[in-house]
């Protein structure tokens, strides 16, 4: 009797014996919170990218939210998003009382491209949109360098949305190449440390950027919009005492901000995940090229995600193309036929635009090169603990599906 191949879910976490003493490690500590490991954590991430600050925060949601706060959106502003992503990059606009223009995308790649930026400015010409919010969807790069140039022309910042590429290099110009996160053509990039990314805390998320007034909103935004350095309080007549000294109790709110704060303990775990980022970077980068080799020759029927010339990318997520109609069955039969055979996969995304509470908001808008590329998605299994072994089953039950 042979054993059952185990269950190979299209993502997840990889947690070894270190991490579990790092935790334990932490919970032993002063700090559960707002401790000294939250900085070293930072300061490790910020160095790992290349990108003078980061801000940790408690998931990649807080961290897009702070980015848009960071930029003073609000009422009666625009930002512009890809409706190829997830909910998190529209929503976080959303939250500062800030209005979204869905751009389309290119539907073989699923990624916004300057020309898809171009024509979602075009179908709005009233609006001068504020930001640009480009995803690097599944980990792939978008061509930064040819959106961050219309967003100069058009006078708009630029957020990343690189939770799904952390690690990986981008082509930057001139030959060159910049890692994501560094912000070498952007104001702010933003990363979730959930489960299912590159590397975890539990819960979290980072914002990194060069621009030190940037960093320093993030921070007072993240705890409240709150300070205790009595350099920066502006009510003096309740701030200081007679003699001019700061009050020991007191603290100043200057700006409205929700409670965005990681713990110690997830930044223990963090810096530890972090040692290991080169090599789950480097084991999603063979185990992609290993895909990308065995699964070439199902064209038509299955295709593969392009990359971005001159890139380096650290996939994510592995995504296929499926004529679904071609290969006679439906993509919730392929679904259950992989899962039958121990193979978890899942659909990355139904296009934002399409989401009620969007639809409500903004009408029915039609985005074809986001239906098309949603049509045909499909995320089979990618993370650093899959062996090529489980790689291969995967191959082998795809090409049984499409041929
Ligand atoms: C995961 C993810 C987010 C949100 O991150 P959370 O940590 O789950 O809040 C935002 N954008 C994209 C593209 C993501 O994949």
């Amino acid at each position: 009797m042979s054993t059952a191949s185990p269950f190979l879910p299209y993502g997840k976490q990889c947690i070894d014996d270190e991490d579990v003493a790092a935790v334990a490690a932490a919970l032993r500590g002063d700090y559960l919170t707002t401790g000294p490991t939250v900085g070293q954590f930072e300061r490790a991430f910020a160095d790992y990218v290349g990108a003078r600050f980061a801000v940790a925060s408690n998931s990649g949601t807080a961290a897009l939210h702070l980015a848009c706060m960071a930029l003073g959106l609000g009422p009666g502003d625009h930002v512009v998003v890809p409706s190829v992503t997830f909910l998190a990059t529209a929503n976080a606009a959303r939250f500062c009382g800030a209005e979204v223009i869905f751009a389309d995308v290119d539907p073989h790649s699923g990624r916004m491209t300057a020309a898809t930026l171009e024509e979602a400015l075009a179908r709005q010409p009233g609006f001068r949109p504020r930001a640009v919010l480009p995803v690097h969807l599944n980990g792939h790069c978008v061509d930064v360098a040819a959106i961050q140039a219309l967003a100069d022309r058009s006078g708009m910042a630029v957020i990343e949305d690189a939770c799904h590429a952390l690690g990986g290099l981008h082509a930057a110009g001139n030959d060159t190449r910049a890692s994501v996160g560094a912000c070498a053509l952007s104001q702010l990039s933003c990363f979730s440390l959930h489960p299912v990314k590159t590397m975890t805390t539990g819960e979290g998320g980072v914002t990194t950027t060069n621009d030190e007034q940037l960093y320093r909103r993030m921070q007072l935004f993240r705890n409240h919009g709150m300070t205790r350095d009595a350099g920066e309080f502006t009510a003096a007549e309740q701030a200081f005492d007679t003699a001019g000294a700061a009050l020991p109790w007191y603290y100043e709110m200057q700006e409205l901000g929700p409670n965005y704060r990681i713990t110690d303990i997830a930044c223990a775990l963090g810096l530890s995940q972090l040692r290991k980022l080169p090599s789950f970077v480097d084991r999603r980068r063979k185990l992609a090229a290993y895909y990308d080799r065995a699964l070439a020759d199902l064209a038509p029927r299955l295709t593969l995600i392009p990359r971005q010339p001159d890139d380096d990318p650290a996939l994510h997520l592995y995504v296929v193309l499926v004529d679904f109609a071609a290969i006679g069955c439906s993509r919730s039969e392929a679904m259950a036929i992989l899962k039958a055979r121990g193979i978890g996969t899942q659909v990355h995304y139904l296009p934002v635009h399409r989401q009620p509470y969007y639809v409500r908001r903004y009408g029915t808008e039609s985005l074809p090169g986001a239906d098309a590329y949603y049509e045909r998605a499909l995320s089979i299994p990618l993370y650093p603990d899959m062996t090529e072994a489980d790689a291969a089953r995967v191959v082998t039950a795809l090409h049984d599906l499409v041929s």
